[in-house]
């Protein structure tokens, strides 16, 4: 059997995964509730077999690491998560929308 595996996404961080986990435990945690609520929401199993996650999922997996940046750099603030947190939440809504309307058309 094939237990596939992945790295944490945590910039560095070497621990190994499954799948259908963004990271390890420690390093989950100290995203903000709002990243996390987005990843769940935009992650689709079998997308890291498949290799087509969706386009809201890049984009909110790189305001992930933009904000693991700034963290690390200890320059983040409130006024950046504010924004950020609205960013993403455009891109899920966006994404829902898609979703529903492509449910119609198919
Ligand atoms: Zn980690």
């Amino acid at each position: 059997m094939i237990v596939l595996q992945h790295t944490c996404h945590w910039k560095d961080c070497k621990i190994k995964v499954v799948p259908s986990l963004w990271g390890c435990k420690q390093h989950w945690f100290i995203l903000p509730s709002y990243i996390r609520n987005a990843i769940w929401q935009l992650y689709i199993p079998g997308q890291e077999v498949l290799k087509n996650p969706s386009k809201a999922y890049l984009m909110v997996a790189h305001e992930t690491q933009d904000w693991i940046e700034q963290y690390q750099s200890k320059i983040l603030s409130q006024d950046y998560q504010i924004a950020q947190k609205w960013r993403i939440q455009k891109i899920v809504i966006a994404h829902v929308a898609l979703q529903k309307n492509k449910q119609s058309v198919g």
